[in-house]
């Protein structure tokens, strides 16, 4: 058995999964990186502990700093969980929409998390406004700033990208996944075109976003919502998005989204957050435009437990007209 160091020696290098029934259903090998074993659970942990180092590099962050960010969830847990490690106190702006399982698990972990009120990416108040500016107030404090900090899309650029190409030893013709910051995306992106620049880079978009569109129109307008999804879809092309090279964009509704996220629980023993039912979704769409015989890599970004009182709850469903059975 392979031993790693610590909390920070334990992200990445997570296993790549064959979706069995999606690949029997496609003829494709549709293949999940499970980003949710990471030890902070998501995706998130990688752009986390590559902000704080990035920080920690430059300077800005020295010893008994603060680490701020402006976070629906997974990104505060992943930073939490680093700064645990290493001694920082870490100062969390969340909107007031988001889960309360999230806010619960961030103050479990020790974060001060300051919930405030949801208002547009424009308006001052915005969460991530709020967190660059109290950052900049404190002394001996970084804002972490996941959506234009590129330390995040490098995390993907380093690991995520090179252990894809890794594990399916270089064939693979196509990699989808969700975007909130676009890191996972675009440091995917940039590294598999390195490679290979044939291999097709497929966006995946809830409804209620305007990266669909960015895609396949060049106009980054809103496509009508909202979408139950949690952590993905976005207004703006982000500097960790800005330039990437992505082929074609799907936009996937929270009906066939639901009904991924139940199948994968009940036939395949499963129990995947909502964007891994986006990018599983996506993932099946791109598979059946290229045909049998092709290999479709997305990310199985957390788990189902911190949607426990929305995706996976029977009243919360049954309010927006979702059924789990498709
Ligand atoms: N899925 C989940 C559950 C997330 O928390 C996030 C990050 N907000 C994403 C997907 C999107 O990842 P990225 O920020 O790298 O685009």
């Amino acid at each position: 058995m392979e031993m790693r160091d610590g909390f920070a020696g334990s992200v990445g290098d997570t296993p790549l999964i064959r979706m069995a029934a999606l690949s029997e259903a496609t003829g494709c090998e549709i293949l999940g990186k499970a980003e949710f074993l990471n030890p902070g659970g998501s995706v998130k942990d990688r752009a986390a502990l590559w902000m704080v180092r990035e920080h920690e590099r430059s300077g800005a962050l020295r010893p008994g700093g603060t680490v701020v960010e402006g976070t629906a969830g997974n990104t505060g847990i992943g930073l939490a969980h680093v700064c645990n490690e290493r001694g920082y106190p870490c100062v969390i702006y969340m909107p007031d929409n988001q889960s309360p399982e999230k806010v619960a698990i961030l103050k479990t972990l020790g974060a001060e998390v300051r919930v405030v009120p949801t208002v547009p990416y424009r308006d001052e108040m915005n969460y991530q406004k709020q967190a660059g500016r109290y950052a900049d107030e404190l002394p001996n404090a970084v804002w972490a700033n996941q959506f234009d900090n590129v330390a995040n899309r490098l995390a993907h650029y380093e690991s995520t990208g090179p252990e894809i190409w890794a594990q399916t030893g270089g064939a693979i013709d196509a990699f989808t996944c969700s975007v909130g910051t676009g890191g996972t995306l675009a440091g995917v992106s940039r590294y598999l075109k390195e490679r290979r620049s044939d291999i097709e880079i497929v966006l995946a978009d809830p409804h209620g976003s305007a990266l669909y569109n960015w895609v396949t129109t060049g106009e980054a307008t809103m496509t009508p919502g909202p979408s139950i999804t949690e952590g993905i879809g976005n207004s703006r092309v982000t500097d960790n998005l800005a330039g990437t090279e992505i082929d074609d964009a799907v936009q996937i509704d929270d009906q066939q989204m639901v009904a991924m996220v139940y199948d994968q629980l009940r036939s395949q023993g499963w129990f995947f957050g909502s964007s891994t039912g986006i990018n599983l979704c996506a993932a099946v769409d791109v598979a059946k435009r290229l045909g049998p015989g092709h290999t479709v890599v997305t990310v199985l970004t957390d788990t189902g437990h911190k949607y426990q009182s929305s995706l996976y709850n029977p009243e919360f469903l049954a309010e927006r007209g979702l059924r789990p059975d498709g």
